[in-house]
């Protein structure tokens, strides 16, 4: 039977949005939570995957991320400012909503779940406040 299995991560960052008209373009940050859902069947020990594995897969993705800006490319004011400061920044080709972290989020977890499969679909939700979230969403062709 096909099963869903889902685990949370966090992880802290800085970003802000340099086109938005309202406090979003602030320097800010948040403690973002992100639900990773997998779906698939399970093996013969009842298991679509150890949530262990789960963990050691995602991790270091978040890692990455964990206390840095995330800045994007295109942001020049911002860019300027870590040129000269020891600044743990990481530079994206995308301005850093919730949706679009959670595409790039998607992307690099795609490539290592993936290789499993008997995972047939990953859907992952940022949640950066409190009440709101983006979700996407990727099967197996
Ligand atoms: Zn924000």
């Amino acid at each position: 039977m096909k099963t869903k299995i889902a685990r949370e991560f966090h992880w802290e960052m800085g970003h802000r949005l340099q086109h938005h008209k309202g406090l979003c373009r602030n320097i800010h940050g948040h403690s973002y939570r992100l639900w990773v859902e997998i779906e698939g069947e399970p093996d013969e020990h009842g298991m679509v995957m150890d949530y262990g594995d789960m963990k050691r897969i995602v991790t270091p993705v978040l890692g990455e991320l964990d206390h840095c800006f995330l800045c994007s490319d295109s942001d020049t004011r911002m860019k300027e400012f870590f040129t000269d400061g020891d600044f743990k920044v990481v530079y994206v080709p995308f301005e850093t909503t919730a949706e679009n972290i959670a595409a790039y989020l998607l992307d690099k977890l795609w490539v290592k779940f993936s290789g499993m499969s008997r995972i047939e679909s990953i859907r992952l939700q940022v949640h950066e406040t409190q009440n709101t979230y983006a979700q996407v969403e990727k099967t197996r062709a």
